[in-house]
């Protein structure tokens, strides 16, 4: 049988010199699961996505990732790679420079062999065709060729996106995935994200509702470096204390 949970944050504390982002948080997702993480800016959805992923170190509290429950607390940056979890960051992170296909390549070797490596080895035929692959998933097929640079705003997140989905992480974590986009790049965003959770596990932290609800099955409300509710999105809308704290009253 398959085993439920493939990710336990349990008792988190981040202090940055005294000042705690994270207070003892608690967050834990299935397998499986498509996940919404919602709440007002610097309630620390950022910084937890950076505690999984190895960024920051937790001051207090661990991290278990996967079917073997690994101890991924203390693990390096590349090594939760490779453990099976791909993050998206909030600001882009592509190289302008480079081509689109040249971005995936990075980002596939990223996984296995680290950067350096990557840029002088040549790329094997099943690379190609994972690329190619990831490229349709995002629909970029006819962009591969372009510098990154040159691409609009939606499509550079999608290249992002992609990139994360080429390293074939088990689980995905999108930090603001449709920020700045207009609203059929984030429709066609949202459709992205959920064929992606056909076959991955994947977090979703955004501030735009109607998104949120367009691919949520569950919900989380960060406040305040705890977390306040989680539930689904109706759930979530009608409580006091989301409404209170972040929704707020409709006058
Ligand atoms: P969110 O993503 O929910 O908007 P963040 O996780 O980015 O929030 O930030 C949470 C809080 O931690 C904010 O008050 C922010 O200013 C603070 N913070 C984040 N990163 C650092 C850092 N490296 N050093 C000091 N404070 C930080
Ligand atoms: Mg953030």
């Amino acid at each position: 049988m398959r085993k439920e949970t493939i990710l336990y944050v349990e008792g988190v504390t981040v202090s940055f010199d005294g000042f705690l982002a994270l207070k003892e948080l608690s967050f834990y997702m299935d397998y499986g699961e498509l996940r919404a993480m919602i709440g007002p800016n610097g309630a620390g959805k950022s910084t937890m996505l950076d505690v999984i992923c190895g960024k920051t170190r937790a001051t207090k509290g661990r991290v278990i990732f996967g079917k073997n429950d690994t101890n991924i607390t203390k693990m390096l940056e590349q090594d939760i790679v490779k453990a099976g979890i791909g993050r998206k960051f909030q600001n882009p992170s592509i190289f302008s420079n480079l081509t689109v296909f040249e971005n995936f390549e990075l980002s596939l070797r990223k996984k296995t062999k680290g950067v350096f490596y990557t840029l002088l080895t040549r790329k094997t035929a099943k690379d190609r065709e994972k690329i190619y692959s990831v490229l349709e998933t995002v629909g970029l097929v006819d962009k591969a060729d372009v510098m990154a640079g040159s691409l609009s705003h939606g499509e550079k997140q999608r290249v992002e996106i992609g990139m994360v989905v080429a390293q074939d992480p088990e689980l995905v974590l999108l930090d603001e995935p449709v920020a700045g986009m207009s609203v059929k790049e984030t429709e066609s965003t949202a459709e992205l994200i959920l064929s992606i959770s056909k076959n991955h596990t994947v977090l979703v932290i955004d501030h735009d509702m109607d998104f949120i609800k367009s691919i949520a099955q569950k919900v989380t409300v960060l406040h305040d470096g705890m977390v306040l509710c989680e539930g689904t999105m109706d759930e979530v809308q009608k409580d006091e204390r989301v409404i209170e704290k972040y929704l707020g009253r409709e006058k």
